[in-house]
């Protein structure tokens, strides 16, 4: 059994019951398992942790769980292109950061960049533009992969939508 003691599960529990929707064990298991991270997880992952914690969930529970906990706007869906969606909670303390995606082995490493910050801001006063959020990622090679002779293919980075 997972235990169910992390204060954001209590958020996600209240947007549930402010949205009329039934307060479920599977839905705070599978809450309380994207908010013991700051990693990018996926389905498969969320699943396997549950499945460590002695949960049985099924797939079907596990993506309505996920889809409201966007709905919520407590969690983040992305889409690295690798052909499923990965989750992270959005009260990291990093709440503003950018990506780095290995084509490799699919790491997803963060970072924060300030002046990434400046240019949002320049743009925006440029085209009178209000910015609510922006994104950025940048795929290529970890220093992992690249230690371990791993080289991108010749002509550079080929969009990752493109080869799937
Ligand atoms: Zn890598
Ligand atoms: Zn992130």
């Amino acid at each position: 059994m997972i235990s169910i003691d992390h204060p954001f599960v209590r958020l996600f529990s209240r947007y549930l019951r402010e949205q009329g929707l039934p307060i479920t064990q599977q839905r705070e298991a599978v809450a309380q398992v994207v908010f013991s991270t700051t990693g990018h997880l996926s389905v498969e992952e969320i699943e396997q942790r549950l499945r460590q914690g002695s949960e049985r969930i099924g797939k079907a529970t596990i993506y309505r769980t996920l889809d409201l906990l966007v709905k919520s706007k407590l969690v983040e869906e992305h889409d690295f292109g690798e052909g499923f969606k990965r989750y992270e909670h959005r009260l990291s303390r990093q709440p503003i950061h950018e990506h780095l995606i290995c084509l490799e082995c699919g790491s997803v490493t963060e970072f924060r960049s300030d002046e990434v910050q400046a240019v949002e801001h320049r743009v925006a006063a440029e085209y009178g533009f209000a910015p609510a959020r922006h994104r950025l990622e940048i795929y290529g090679l970890c220093r992992d992969c690249r230690t371990a002779g791993v080289k991108l293919p010749p002509g550079g980075l080929s969009c990752p939508i493109e080869t799937v």
